[in-house]
């Protein structure tokens, strides 16, 4: 019987989060402790029915192009961290970049995301050329960033370049387990200084954390989901924490594909019109995984466009998926998987549906410079 009291107050809590987007902290608490499977159900029924009325049954893909594997920062997590001297180093020169954007292309992407390590490597300068080589050549198309922190003038010089978007997970909101995955010379205040210049600035912003990081608690969980509420970000990046053996964390336990849906469902009622990415992490801990975080909400797939021979060299975590398939293979393997469960490939820039309609990007430009 106190199961069951439990579980209707369980399915009450869904009710209001999916009537009023929010959440106490101590709502939040105790949706995640006491979870089970049928409330998950229940939250990913009510988060498929936001998402169906805000984006239908599109699927936005994003071309992911990994650039650089250098990197001059040490997360404890992430394995093409400085200190690993196994990985071995690649950059892309401009040309072989805009390369797989052509090949993108071709294949229906209107997103490029170009991630990378922090590589000073790529100046202002080089970055600035690559992004108007590529806003150049493929006009109708969003280019999104992830290169890590950078000044607020190199942010702004590569807004002005066109780029419109750029992903910087926040990776946790708690100061204190935040220094523990890090080392001493990052801080979450410069994290969260430069998300805010992001947005300032006039992009579409990204955050985003990993879920089952080593220390991670249910109050880090809700530190992060009040910091996504607050912020109100354009993008949330969530996927489970997988351990790189060549890494201070490795042999850690890995976060759950359960838990990592279940937030996927509550971010979706959160934040109703937020784009929301199937990770490829999730599809590493689970065949399924990326079908399983569209049915709970999420509404977003990156296929990886970087050329075969590099694809086994940018591995951030251990046994990522599809290091070894061609752009072509990745595109047509996710299609199939969202057909299979009633979903379909966009050909669209699949932009915010806060920004469909807004003023044209050279306004937006005028008021970052006026700004
Ligand atoms: S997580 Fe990003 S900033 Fe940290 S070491 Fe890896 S690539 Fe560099």
């Amino acid at each position: 019987m106190s199961n069951l009291i439990k579980e209707k107050d369980q399915f009450s809590l869904v009710d209001q989060l999916a009537g009023e987007s929010e959440l106490s902290r101590g709502d939040l608490k105790t949706l995640i402790d006491t979870r089970n499977d049928n409330v998950a159900e229940y939250l990913f029924e009510k988060a498929r029915e936001v998402r169906h009325a805000v984006y239908g049954r599109d699927i936005f893909i994003r071309g992911l192009v990994e650039f650089t594997n250098y990197c001059k920062n040490d997360c404890y997590y992430c394995g093409i961290r400085k200190s690993n001297l196994k990985a071995d180093r690649y950059r892309l020169t401009p040309e072989q970049i805009l390369d797989c954007c052509a090949q993108g292309y071709e294949l229906g992407f209107r997103t490029f995301v170009l991630q990378g390590g922090e590589d000073p490597h790529y100046t202002d300068d080089l970055m600035t050329l690559i992004v108007t080589n590529i806003k150049s050549t493929f006009p109708d198309c969003a280019v999104t960033l992830s290169l890590g922190e950078r000044s607020k003038e190199s942010y702004l010089r590569f807004f002005k370049a066109g780029a419109d978007r750029y992903l910087l997970r926040h990776e946790t909101r708690n100061e204190i387990h935040y220094a523990s995955l890090h080392p001493a010379a990052m801080s979450l205040r410069d994290r969260l200084r430069c998300l805010s210049d992001l947005r300032d600035i006039g992009y579409q912003v990204g955050c985003g954390f990993m879920v089952g990081s080593p220390g991670q608690t249910t109050d880090c969980l809700v530190d992060d989901l009040m910091f996504i509420k607050e912020f109100g970000p354009h993008m949330v990046g969530i996927g489970p924490f997988i351990p790189h053996q060549d890494t201070p964390l490795s042999g850690q336990p890995a976060g759950t594909l359960e838990l990592t849906v279940f937030l996927l469902g509550i971010i979706r009622l959160l934040e109703p019109r937020v784009l929301l990415p199937a990770t490829t992490a999730l599809g590493t801990i689970s065949p399924t995984g990326r079908e399983l975080g569209v049915m709970a909400g999420a509404n977003v797939v990156m296929p990886n466009l970087s050329p075969v021979g590099v694809r086994k060299k940018y591995l951030l975590y251990d046994n990522k998926i599809c290091t070894g398939d061609e752009a072509a293979e990745c595109r047509f393997c996710i299609q199939r998987r969202m057909a299979n469960i009633g979903y379909h490939i966009a050909i669209s820039r699949g932009d915010h549906a806060a920004l469909q309609f807004q003023t044209s990007r050279e306004s937006q430009v005028q008021a970052a410079l006026a700004g």
